[in-house]
C-alpha cells in the first residue's frame, strides 16, 4: 500500500505539536498492516489519537495511524464485544452504553483509541482497560498475525509488559449488564465532575506523569509553586498542575523543557522522582 510522504500530523497529537511523518500509511485492513510490516521490516510508529505522546518535528521511521480506517466496533456475543485498534475509546464506550454494560464507561473518559488504551493500560474513574481485556489479536516484527490471551499479559498501573514485541490490531472486551440510562447518568456526573478540574478544552495531553504512589503527582508540582510555570508557550496548567498545556505555539522542545524543569525542581524539594506517563520520542 502506498504511503503518504511528508505528512502533517498537528492534528494527530493532542498537544497540536507541529509534526511531520516522512512516510505515513493509514491501513485498511488487516493485511495491509502485515504487508507494511514486511516491506519496513521494523513497527514504525504506532499512532492512536495522539492522546499520550509528544511527537518531535520530523519523524524519520514509518507512521502507521490504524484509527482513520481500523475502527469497527461489534457485538460478538451477549457481554462480548470486539473492538479494532482504531475505534476511539468514546466509540466504544457508546456502542457499550447501548447495551447497557455499565461497566464500561470508564471508556468515556478517556480520550485517545483502543490500541493506545491496550497499550497503556488505560483507565478511568477506577477501573482499567485490561481488566475488561478476552482476548487481543497482535501484529508481530514478521507481519504475522496471533490471538493472544490476556493470561500471556503482565499488566500493571499504566503499563503492559508484553509476551514478545507486538502490535494491537483489535481485541474482544468482556463487561456486565446493567442499566442503559443509569450509565448514561453515571458517565454525565464523572465527566462533568472532570471538566471541573481539568484544563478541558486545551491543547493537552491528560496527566504528564504517572502518580507516585501514595502521593499525587499534581500535588507534588503545586506544593513547589509550579502551576503557572510557563516556556516558550508551554504551560503547567493553573487548573491541574499535572496538565502540561500549548498556549499557542509550543514544540516539542519547549515541552520537554517544561516537563524537564518540573521533574527536576520537585526531586530537588521534595527528593521523589516523577516518572513521565506520557510518551516521549
Ligand atoms: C484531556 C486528556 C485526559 C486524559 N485522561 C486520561 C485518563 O483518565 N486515563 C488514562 O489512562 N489516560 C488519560 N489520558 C491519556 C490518553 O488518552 C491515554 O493514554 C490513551 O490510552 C492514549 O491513546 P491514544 O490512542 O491517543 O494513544 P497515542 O497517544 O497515540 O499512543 C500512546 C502510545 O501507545 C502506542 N500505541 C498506539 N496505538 C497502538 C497500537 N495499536 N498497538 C501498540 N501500541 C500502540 C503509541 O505508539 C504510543 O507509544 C488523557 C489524555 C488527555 C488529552
Amino acid at each position: 500500500m502506498e504511503a503518504k510522504l511528508n505528512y502533517s500530523l498537528k492534528k494527530q497529537n493532542s498537544w497540536q505539536i507541529p509534526s511531520i511523518g516522512d512516510k505515513v500509511y493509514l491501513p485498511t485492513n488487516i493485511e495491509e498492516i502485515s504487508n507494511i510490516i514486511k516491506l519496513n521490516k521494523k513497527f514504525g510508529l504506532w499512532l492512536g489519537l495522539g492522546s499520550n505522546i509528544l511527537l518531535p518535528e520530523r519523524i524519520k521511521t514509518p507512521v502507521i495511524l490504524p484509527q482513520k480506517k481500523l475502527n469497527k466496533v461489534e457485538q460478538l456475543e451477549d457481554y462480548i464485544i470486539y473492538a479494532q485498534a482504531g475505534v476511539t475509546c468514546v466509540k466504544m464506550a457508546k456502542k457499550c452504553i447501548e447495551l447497557g454494560y455499565e461497566d464500561s464507561i470508564f471508556f468515556g473518559g478517556i480520550p485517545g483509541t483502543i490500541g493506545g488504551a491496550l497499550n497503556m493500560n488505560a483507565g478511568a474513574f477506577g477501573s482499567e482497560t485490561w481488566e475488561h481485556v478476552n482476548y487481543v489479536d497482535v501484529v508481530d516484527i514478521n507481519g504475522q498475525i496471533h490471538r493472544l490471551n490476556k493470561d500471556k499479559f503482565q499488566v500493571s498501573y499504566r503499563h503492559t509488559k508484553q509476551p514478545f514485541p507486538l502490535r494491537y490490531i483489535g481485541a474482544a472486551f468482556k463487561f456486565k449488564k446493567g442499566c442503559k440510562d443509569t450509565a448514561n447518568l453515571k458517565l454525565k456526573e464523572l465527566i462533568a465532575k472532570r471538566n471541573h478540574t481539568q484544563p478541558i478544552g486545551t491543547f493537552n495531553c491528560g496527566s504528564v506523569f504517572k502518580n507516585p504512589y501514595p502521593q499525587h503527582a499534581a500535588q507534588l508540582i503545586e506544593a513547589c509553586d509550579l502551576k503557572g510555570y510557563t516556556y516558550q508557550d508551554a504551560q503547567v496548567s493553573k487548573k491541574h498542575a499535572n496538565f502540561i498545556i500549548n498556549i499557542g505555539n509550543a514544540t516539542y522542545d519547549s515541552i520537554l523543557h517544561v516537563i524537564r524543569h518540573v521533574q527536576s525542581k520537585v526531586l530537588k524539594e521534595t527528593n521523589i522522582e516523577l516518572e513521565n506517563e506520557v510518551i516521549i520520542l
